[in-house]
């Protein structure tokens, strides 16, 4: 836990209490400070009463006596209107604030000059934060990894001189963030997403940005940097091309991957075969991979990135490879919840796929995949987006309506051992959400993981003659 010193003797109001309400609400408590935690649901209240913190109704409570806000970053700030938490803190003119602007208070206090790695972006943040973070791991260096990925931030180790964070940002989380500096900042990229939450896609941009102005090392996608970053001969702004490392997992960058090769543009001799890389598949992982290099390179020498990368295990259902029976693989990509993720998958896989694809289905549905349809050989169809999905793929693959995850499994197993192809792969990468079957993503990962660990002959990624 990171004891929260900065705030010692103040009174704080913490709003929000998932996992990291409760971190948050301990590590203030640890460091001196008088906490008011408040959630609107029950359950987060029951959580923070059986781990000994103090209630309080914010809805009716004193506000002059509060230090700051600290919300947490599911609570809307702005879109689609301010939370009546937000709107009480505004009044009582408080600063509204996240768990990461304590960390960043208390490494500039204890530590700051302890590296902090932030990553952010719109899609693969999790998988750069894990392929960072492992690489220092296995060369030796003492890491914290968490954030928005796994373990809350104020329940890691405290900063400390040497001591590395690694740390997942979301959006929400910057934007509760005014103070954030870290050593080095990555940005990987900027699509669409929680517009709902931020209004226009200029004002998501614009938080996604302000994690890199006070970085000492700027890492940033060349689709953003074009959109974003602003050309030096015309403006005076930090926030230029000069200032930054560009990355790409697709055009030539500073640091960039051609023809599955992580390349440095200065001597451009390849650094790492992603191609022998089997968890780092798709230029969307050479892009997370041309990001970590760069994040990393001010710490460690090229020869230990190179050969730590190639070790990287992956992260559950993010592409990842369970393992064959025959020469059929299998692949979990339960993480793919709308047609642009699974799109990175099919990409990877262009021929041989049994698809098991389907769910609570998004806006668009799958129409978008088209170009991928010949690369199919059958798709397997499960959850509520059946009929929409059997639409959209008629006359063009063969479908096969399975209801059921383990109908789809053992349809799909069945009828790639059978096609005689050339290493056929099952592929779940469903382009939906999976509350229509399953708790969350994870769930539905799971399950195909013992679905298919359960198939006859089955050998574990790994462990292949
Ligand atoms: P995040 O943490 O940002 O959600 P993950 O690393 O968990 O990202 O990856 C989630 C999905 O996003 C992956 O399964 C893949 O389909 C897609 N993805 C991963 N990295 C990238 C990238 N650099 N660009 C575009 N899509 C990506």
């Amino acid at each position: 836990m990171i004891p929260v010193t900065t705030s010692a003797g103040k009174t704080v109001a913490v709003f929000g209490l998932g996992g990291s309400g409760i971190a948050t609400a301990k590590a203030l408590i640890a460091g001196g400070a008088t906490v008011a935690a408040w959630d609107d649901g029950a359950n987060g209240r029951a959580a923070a009463e059986k781990a000994g913190i103090p209630l309080v109704d914010l809805s009716i409570a004193d506000w002059s006596q509060f230090a700051d806000l600290v919300l947490a970053p599911g609570v809307p700030l702005t879109h689609p209107e301010p939370h009546w938490v937000v709107l009480k803190a505004r009044e009582a003119k408080i600063d509204i604030i996240g768990d990461i602007e304590l960390f960043c208070r208390e490494r500039n206090a204890l530590a700051p000059d302890a590296p902090f790695i932030a990553i952010t972006g719109t899609n693969g943040k999790s998988t750069t934060t894990a392929l960072i973070s492992h690489i220092l791991r296995e060369s030796g260096r003492d890491v914290q990894m968490g954030g928005n990925i796994g373990v809350p931030i104020l329940a890691l180790e405290p900063p400390a001189q040497g001591r590395y964070h690694v740390i997942e940002m979301s959006s929400f989380q910057i934007d509760l963030t005014p103070s954030v500096n870290p050593t080095v900042g990555v940005l990987l990229n900027i699509t669409p997403d929680h517009l709902d939450r931020h209004g226009t896609m200029e004002s998501y941009a614009a938080l996604k940005l302000q994690l890199l102005e006070n970085a000492s090392l700027r890492v940033v996608g060349l689709q953003p940097a074009r959109k974003y970053l602003r050309r030096p001969a015309t403006e005076s702004a930090t926030l230029n091309f000069d200032a930054v490392t560009l990355i790409s997992g697709a055009e030539t960058a500073n640091i960039h991957v051609q023809n599955g090769l992580l390349r440095c543009d200065e001597n451009s001799k390849c650094i790492v075969d992603l191609t022998a890389v089997p968890t780092l598949r798709g230029s969307h992982n050479g892009e997370n991979a041309a990001a970590a290099f760069a994040a990393l390179s001010s710490f460690l020498d090229e020869a230990t990135i190179a050969r730590y990368m190639r070790t990287y295990p992956g992260l559950p259902h993010r592409m990842e490879e369970i393992g064959r029976v025959g020469d059929t693989l299998f692949i979990n990509d339960s993480k793919a919840t709308n047609a642009d993720s699974t799109e990175k998958a099919l990409l990877s896989f262009p021929q041989n796929v049994f698809w098991i694809v389907g769910g609570k289905p998004k806006d668009g549905g799958i129409e978008s995949l088209r170009r991928y349809f010949p690369g199919i050989v059958k798709a397997y169809l499960i959850g509520s987006a059946t009929d929409a999905f059997a639409q959209t793929l008629d006359g063009d693959v063969a479908i096969i309506p399975c209801v059921t995850l383990d109908v789809a499994v053992a349809r799909a197993a069945a009828d790639a051992a059978a096609s005689g192809r050339e290493t056929p792969v099952v592929l779940l990468s469903p382009a939906c959400a999976s509350y229509d079957q399953f708790a969350n993503f994870e769930q539905r990962g799971d399950a195909f993981r013992t679905l298919v660990t359960g198939l006859p002959g089955f050998v574990p990624r790994g462990t292949e003659p």
